[in-house]
């Protein structure tokens, strides 16, 4: 099946058979999250995106390097060159070390991705953890001749670059679309030009995040860390790179330069994005009051949902799209798809607890089977198509639904059976990455809270708050931290 896996390749813009660089093996880099906010479905449909990448090439039998990165530092406000740094910023809000908001939401990040069911890359570094390799990155960048020092800052000569390497190959803007977008206004610029862009920054005394450097004390640019990641754990060329489609610009652009500026080759052989996440139809954004973080939908405790989504609902829903579409929620379509789901899984369970016992056998039958099993791979080597693959198990799904009420899975070879359990059961877990198992026991617990809630609410208009108090002290006991607000009573789970 491996020979015949194809991706859309987003830099030729084409869809391509993969060809890894060592047979067998594939190096991929996904872009991870910058650890100073709630992980949201912005952070759900990358992880889920390339999880599935990684789970189907391990199925197919590839031997799979998949390092994400941490961004604890360096990424800056407006993914600009100027501004504060987004860590830094929490921290001095939060009044906590950098490292504090680092980890938190580094963890909260693995929490939620964990419980979406992705696995864990096979290596994850942290931007900090490697400025080292970042500033011997910048060295040889200066060296080759494609950087500039200025007032401690160094810079990528983007004009310099463009006579040597094609610049803009990825996004498809030229130098003169990426000078018209700039907003800087020359005259105030260290910069030669406004399409250059930062691989090292001088910080100022009050920048908390700063470490020394041959320029003096700085901190690196944000593209810098992938770039240096990338190759340490992948070589000067990998397989695949992937990540949102608004990292194309300037994010991904700017490490095709800088790999290119230091090494004098092409970094990525594959470029994946996945496309973004909206709202009701409405891009998601805090400022229109539709922003929902992970712990929102597993919880409903949000304005716009009329209940509680399971973290394998808003999988499969994510499944459900291809992931080179834009993918809309809303409460409808969730509703839906938690209903697709449950069906999914019960008819995998009957498949697996059927006794099989042979009949004459129904060829006609037979062949359908073996054809749709066949339509699954089909479906995911073909630029890992997860709604065509879904649409198809639905059809196994009314097989076997119908064989079940007939008694007739024996009229199906005992092979074709095998085949049959295999491949639902492989793809459902293996490939697709759903288990329902967790999520009954969160639905469950949720459903025990939520019914001692109303007990304890039922208590309190009868004034018998001795019961009330027992109820919220023995909660709080198990870790269950209630909060009565205006709106109602709250609980979060620690
Ligand atoms: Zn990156």
């Amino acid at each position: 099946m491996k020979e015949n896996i194809i991706i859309y390749n987003s830099l030729s813009r084409k869809k391509e058979v993969l060809k890894p660089i060592v047979e067998n093996y594939i190096g991929m880099y996904v872009c991870g999250p910058t650890v100073y906010g709630d992980p949201h479905l912005g952070h759900a449909r990358p992880a889920i995106t390339f999880d599935i990448v990684f789970r189907y090439l391990k199925w197919c039998g590839f031997k799979v390097r998949y390092v994400r990165n941490i961004t604890d530092a360096g990424h800056l406000e407006n993914d600009a060159d100027e501004g504060e740094d987004k860590i830094a910023k929490k921290a001095r809000i939060e009044e906590l070390e950098p490292m504090e908001v680092a980890q938190y939401y580094t963890q909260s990040y693995h929490q939620a991705m964990n419980l979406l069911n992705c696995l864990p890359p096979s290596i994850e570094p942290r931007a900090t953890g490697h400025i080292i390799e970042q500033i011997e990155m910048v060295q040889k960048i200066m060296s080759n001749g494609f950087a500039y020092e200025k007032n401690g800052s160094v810079y990528l000569d983007v004009n310099k670059y463009n006579k040597q390497f094609p610049y803009g190959t990825l996004s498809g803007r030229n130098l003169e679309d990426t000078l018209s977008g700039t907003r800087e206004l020359d005259s105030q610029s260290e910069k030669k030009s406004p399409v250059d862009f930062a691989i090292w920054k001088k910080a100022s005394k009050e920048h908390i995040m700063q470490w020394p450097s041959p320029w003096g004390n700085g901190f690196p640019g944000w593209h810098m860390e992938c770039s240096a990641m990338s190759e340490k754990y992948l070589g000067k060329t990998f397989d695949i790179h992937g990540g949102g489609m608004d990292l194309v610009f300037p994010h991904h652009e700017a490490e095709i330069t800088q790999s290119n500026a230091c090494n004098n080759c092409n970094p990525v052989n594959y470029w994946m994005h996945n496309n973004m996440v909206t709202i009701d139809g409405k891009k998601m954004g805090k400022s229109l009051g539709n922003f929902i973080n992970l712990e929102e939908f597993f919880t409903g405790k949000h304005e716009k949902l009329d209940k509680a989504y399971s973290p394998m609902t808003i999988r499969f829903f994510m499944l459900q799209a291809h992931y080179r579409s834009v993918l809309d929620f809303s409460s409808a379509a969730l509703s839906a798809s938690e209903k697709g789901f449950n069906k999914l899984m019960e008819a995998k369970k009957v498949l697996s607890n059927v006794k099989f016992v042979q009949k004459n056998i129904n060829t006609e039958l037979d062949s359908q089977i073996v054809n749709l099993i066949e339509a699954c791979y089909k479906h995911m080597n073909d630029d890992f198509n997860t709604p065509q693959t879904i649409a198809t198990l639905f059809e196994l799904v009314s097989i076997v639904n119908t064989c079940n009420n007939a008694n007739s899975f024996g009229e199906i070879s005992k092979e074709t059976f095998i085949y049959l359990q295999k491949t639902m059961n492989g793809f459902i877990l293996d490939v697709l990455g759903l288990d329902n198992l967790d999520s009954q026991s969160n639905d469950k617990s949720a459903q025990l809270v939520e019914l001692m809630l109303s007990i304890r609410n039922e208590a309190k208009n009868n004034k018998n708050y001795a019961l009330s108090d027992q109820i919220r002290n023995q909660l709080n006991e198990m870790g269950i931290t209630i909060k009565d607000g205006k709106e109602g009573t709250t609980y979060s789970i620690t």
